[in-house]
């Protein structure tokens, strides 16, 4: 099991504004047990699985479908030992999740609402039985094959048609489980000449519309046999500035931990700002600055890539106008692993969480 999955939940979460409160309720989808979906052939899977994604009384045409005017938040939950949920820093998501649609000027969804919501519908589930079931095995590899649940909550707009902004949003929340997030056999990565954010545009927030390009370079990217698309600043094309869709790191030789710095077109990732923070527990000398390619390809002897779906994803090697910089052997480095482990340490319990990162369901 890898990634997202189309695989959700049948209990989904749906709030709306209606122009002056805010209400939500967790509804359920169509559903059997575990067990029973678990032994369904491939195509009463499928099927299943096609009506539990086609559900809500929703607007076909909207500013969502049309024009690209929304935003979502990624975030997960992990099972402990003692059999009990906690999800990782959910308060995070609610204020980037605001920001996000404040950013799309539409109404804000509070975020008590997002946090209460998310509880609901996860509890829910759970108690239906849909939930990863700890495993000891994955201590073993410190939990580098643990499975989570991953959330997706997201804005939809009303019925519209014409340009306009939505103030009558939906939030809607689905879940569905995520196993080991293995990064493909390949860990190369390329810089593309596409622009993701710009100055003055909406690189800062999450939304939809910002996904439209880095996919296009991913999948360029991966065409060519590389893992991933490395973006650079629009102005000089000269500075670091993301993945397709998940923040960079670099170790340099000096065992300085270097990172873009945010402004408008950088995403502020929670696992960026989790990864400063533990680097820094561990005495590690870190930099939110900016970093030309150049540098990066001198001078760095490990790189990663983080983001929630993956935790950290390491680079072996970044090529960019033909010539390539091998990191390392090519296989996560030292460090990169240790921040690796220590977060999934914390977020499956095994690791003390001083920071109190950890929201218990
Ligand atoms: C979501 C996202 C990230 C990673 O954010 P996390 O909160 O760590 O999941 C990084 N860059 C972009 C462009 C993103 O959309």
């Amino acid at each position: 099991m890898a990634g997202f999955t189309l695989k959700t939940y049948p209990c989904v979460y749906i709030a709306k504004y209606d122009g002056q409160n805010w209400e939500g309720e967790s509804i359920f989808n169509p559903h059997k047990s575990p067990e029973e979906e678990a032994q369904l052939s491939e195509k009463d899977s499928e099927l299943l699985f096609n009506k539990r994604n086609n559900f809500l009384d929703l607007p076909l045409i909207n500013y969502t479908t049309q024009y690209g005017l929304g935003c979502f938040e990624g975030l997960k939950a992990f099972p402990q030992k003692d059999g009990s949920f906690k999800i990782f820093r959910p308060d995070e998501n609610a204020k980037r999740f605001k920001n996000s649609m404040e950013g799309l000027k539409m109404p804000g969804c509070p975020e008590e609402l997002f946090l209460d919501g998310l509880k609901d519908f996860m509890v829910k589930n759970i108690e239906l039985g849909f939930f990863p079931k700890y495993d000891e095995n994955w201590e073993k590899d410190k939990y580098l094959s643990g499975h989570s649940i991953y959330v997706r909550p997201f804005s939809y707009s009303e019925a519209a048609i014409g340009l306009g902004l939505s103030k009558k949003p939906w939030v809607i929340m689905v879940a569905t489980e995520v196993g080991a997030y293995f990064s493909s056999t390949s860990s190369k990565a390329v810089t593309t000449n596409k622009i993701r954010a710009t100055k003055n545009g909406t690189g800062w927030i999450k939304c939809n519309a910002n996904y439209v390009i880095p996919t296009l370079a991913k999948k360029e990217a991966e065409a060519e046999g590389y893992m991933e698309a490395i973006f650079l600043d629009h102005e000089s094309q000269k500075y670091v500035e993301e993945g397709s869709s998940c923040n960079i790191f670099f170790r340099l030789k000096d065992n300085t931990l270097v990172t873009p710095a945010l402004g408008e077109t950088i995403l502020p990732g929670i696992t960026r700002k989790s990864i400063i923070q533990l680097a820094k527990d561990e005495g590690i000398k870190v930099e939110e600055r900016k970093i030309s390619i150049k540098e990066a390809m001198n001078e760095a002897k490990e790189v990663f890539v983080s983001g929630t779906a993956a935790g950290l994803t390491h680079i072996g090697s970044i090529t960019h106008n033909g010539k390539t910089a091998k990191f390392g052997d090519e296989k996560i480095g030292e460090l990169s692993l240790h921040l690796l482990e220590q977060l999934k340490g914390i977020q499956y319990g095994a690791i003390e969480d001083k920071h109190n990162w950890m929201f218990k369901l």
